[in-house]
């Protein structure tokens, strides 16, 4: 009996894929992006003209995704492949050797990269100022593959870069003579935005926030808390704010949100957020947090 129902809801799911997959595929090429942030920044580009999809699904942490063999094998049907580079889509040299047809672009081309232990940090993203330079690499991407609608994605191109320099000039306004300097994160993301807008991350682990925390770090961040006055620290909502809580707990500081913007969650999805508004809320928890 209940092999029957599973059998029907997937027969049933089976149809509403498929007739869903042939009104919206139609005829326009596919572009795959790496993970979240670039495919926003391609989706905005690229306007109607293309079919965008992202390889890492919503929800899910980048930094250790692999792509299964289905993964590659979707892949290989794109015609552009758009990908971050700095360590953060480093499968995607597996996928280069399984798809000769797919021309690939590499989004970070031109920032200069922030080293930590000999690995580039890839968040380049968490910037406006490195976000204006990863737009314009998916904008001149874009024309390389599909020259026929340059114009189209100049047009839109201009319109994003419009409010990413809206967002840098907000960023510089509002960051440049706050009451504290020094803000403290889960994983070290925000590299890019503290050296770009004068500010000083302290986070508790590196790059990969798999991680596991250190006592002697956990006392330096505390100790750092205590003497500068920190009232807010900062947690993420894809991985776990247990360690910021012992912290908060023990320095008695507040917890706000600093979203890494590395995929989006079901509820950021649902309530239709995207990479420029979650760039604003950013900005408004940093002024809280470094005022206070
Ligand atoms: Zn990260």
């Amino acid at each position: 009996m209940k092999k029957t129902i599973v059998i029907l809801i997937l027969t049933a799911m089976l149809f509403a894929l498929t007739s869903c997959s042939t009104a919206d595929n139609s005829s326009k090429p596919l572009v795959y992006a790496s993970f979240y942030p670039i495919y926003d920044l391609t989706s905005k580009i690229a306007g109607d003209k293309l079919e965008i999809k992202t390889i890492i699904p919503p929800g899910v942490e980048p930094h250790d995704w692999e792509p299964s063999t289905k993964d590659v094998a979707n892949m290989t049907k794109a015609k552009v492949i758009l990908y971050l580079g700095l360590g953060m889509d480093s499968w995607i040299q597996k996928i280069k050797a399984n798809a000769p047809n797919v021309d690939f672009y590499e989004v970070s081309k031109g920032v200069t990269p922030i080293l930590e232990g000999g690995q580039p940090n890839p968040h380049i993203w968490l910037s406006p100022k490195e976000a204006l330079i990863m737009a314009k690499n998916i904008n001149d991407s874009l024309k390389q593959s599909f020259p026929q609608y340059s114009n189209y994605f100049d047009k839109n191109y201009e319109t994003l870069k419009n409010q990413l320099e809206k967002l840098n000039q907000e960023y510089s306004h509002d960051l440049s003579n706050t009451k504290h300097k020094t803000f403290i994160v889960y994983h070290s993301a925000f590299d890019y935005l503290a050296r770009d807008y004068g500010l000083k991350q302290e986070a508790l682990v590196g790059i990969d926030e798999e991680a596991e925390v250190s006592p002697a770090r956990m006392a330096k961040v505390i100790n750092i808390i205590k003497n500068e006055n920190i009232k807010y620290i900062f947690t993420e909502p894809l991985s776990s704010p247990k360690p910021m809580q012992t912290i908060a707990k023990e320095t008695n500081t507040k917890i706000l949100p600093l979203n890494p913007i590395e995929g989006l969650t079901k509820v950021e999805e649902k309530e239709g957020k995207d990479y420029l508004k979650l760039m604003e809320e950013n900005l408004e928890n940093l002024k809280k947090a470094l005022n206070t």
